[in-house]
């Protein structure tokens, strides 16, 4: 069993939010504005103002809640990055992928680029897909959590007929999950893929005491950091299956840490 440290990639951008944004900024052209969204510790909205900052792009963030008299370390980096931050009822938060919405944000600021929420956009998948190239042996299978479903649907896109993927939903997603994912994909795909939906104890960014120590025990046991958003879900999934002896003998398994570790600061 090997674990791909997405985390590591940079002290401050998060693993698999570079890997969704780096198409958008490897493309060459000049981006005038960006629109993005996210939570108040949106692991994307960091890791694209950081960006965003270090090139010179303005930024506005459409931010769900308001967070005006109590800004969150992850607001902080924004506000010290020059952000345009818009804070947002939950209700209109809602709206963010209704084609009428964005038709008034593209009225509402022209020349800008809309990203959609966890940067999860087509152009994501090949970005990710690129760290599949870097795995110094071919795994037979890849778990990874799944949220907005462009880092999974990236996997999925990079394997071949004799592997598969295995998506841990962080969230209570049941029904509607695997269609988001599909939505990324071609409606045929080479790779067998599955999403687990036992391991979100008990729906977004929910931290029940067992995945707490779950998390403390990969840092003190394993010296791998992890957050029990993301991370933690994947590992406390892992070691649960493989108590069940779900993984067959002599597969390589690829554990992929997607990083995130920035939303734990309090
Ligand atoms: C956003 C995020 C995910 C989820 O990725 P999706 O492409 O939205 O499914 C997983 N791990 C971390 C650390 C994240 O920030």
């Amino acid at each position: 069993m090997r674990v791909k440290r997405d985390d590591l990639i940079h002290p401050i951008v998060s693993g698999n939010k570079w890997r969704k944004l780096s198409a958008l900024f490897n493309e060459g052209n000049p981006i005038p504005h960006i629109v993005s969204f996210g939570g108040g510790y949106s692991n994307h909205l960091h890791s694209l103002a950081f960006c965003c900052s270090a090139l010179g792009i303005p930024l506005t963030a459409i931010v769900r809640g308001d967070y005006t008299n109590n800004p969150t370390p992850m607001l902080k980096d924004l506000q010290q990055w020059k952000v345009n931050i818009r804070f947002v009822s939950k209700v209109e938060y809602q709206q963010r992928a209704t084609a009428s919405y964005l038709a008034a944000l593209s009225r509402q600021y022209p020349d800008a680029i809309v990203v959609p929420e966890g940067g999860s956009q087509a152009s994501a998948l090949a970005g990710v897909q690129q760290l599949l190239t870097e795995l110094q042996k071919a795994p037979s299978i890849v778990v990874s959590p799944v949220a907005s479903g462009a880092t999974l649907a990236g996997i999925i896109r990079g394997l071949s007929s004799h592997q598969r993927a295995l998506g841990i939903a962080v969230l209570k997603g049941q029904g509607y999950l695997e269609s988001t994912v599909a939505q990324f994909l071609p409606s045929v795909v080479p790779a067998p893929w599955s999403i687990n939906h036992r391991f979100h104890h008990g729906g977004y960014a929910k931290k029940p005491q067992p995945l707490i120590d779950l998390c403390e025990e990969m840092a003190r046991d394993y010296n791998i950091p992890v957050e029990p958003v993301y991370s933690g879900k994947v590992f406390f999934a892992i070691k649960s299956l493989l108590a069940q002896e779900y993984f067959d003998e002599g597969e390589e398994i690829v554990i992929l840490h997607t990083g995130g570790l920035q939303a734990q600061r309090v």
